[in-house]
């Protein structure tokens, strides 16, 4: 039975549908939630959303946010999050060369966790991209190497 799933954030609605079941990153760890869940709010991490569906999964970026689980129902209210197909693939490596610049440079220790938080964002995105690439590459296809293959 699927559940219910909203993600929003501050600039529109990311994702409204129904899945059969998502796996997201809440702070004290990764979630897998089907329908039929124990109510729990909990923040959220940098990390990955899969939405598993019948016909394939879909990934999308998430940094930071709240999430609320009922038993029909996944709320999402993120930061920060982007659809694998909206991702820059460019600007995230961009990103990361930079992190990975100022972090190489000795910066004042109050720096490093922003510049470490800008490197997970990065490499995360770069992650979800590199899945939506892959899956592109092999529409029409077999299923073989579909999804990328990695399930965490
Ligand atoms: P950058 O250093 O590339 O600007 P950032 O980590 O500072 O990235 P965020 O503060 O995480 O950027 O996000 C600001 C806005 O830009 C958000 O709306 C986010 O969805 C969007 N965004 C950031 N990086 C990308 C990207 N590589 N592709 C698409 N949208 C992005």
């Amino acid at each position: 039975m699927a559940i219910k799933v909203d993600i929003v954030t501050p600039e529109k609605m990311l994702y409204s549908g129904e899945v059969e079941m998502i796996t997201l990153p809440g702070t004290n760890g990764q979630m897998g939630i089907l329908r039929g869940h124990a109510p729990l709010l909990s923040t959220l991490d940098i990390g990955e959303i899969v939405l598993h569906k019948r016909e394939g999964n879909d990934y999308l970026a998430v940094s930071g946010g709240v999430v609320e689980v009922r038993p029909d129902k996944v709320t999402i209210l993120a930061d920060v999050a982007e659809a694998e197909g909206e991702i820059d693939e460019e600007r995230a490596r961009a990103a990361l060369e930079r992190a990975e610049r100022l972090l190489a440079e000795n910066p004042p220790p109050q720096q490093v966790p922003e510049i470490m938080a800008s490197l997970r964002r990065s490499t995360l995105r770069l992650k979800v991209a590199r899945r939506h690439a892959g899956r592109r590459a092999s529409a029409g296809l077999s299923y073989e190497g579909g999804g990328g293959g990695e399930s965490n």
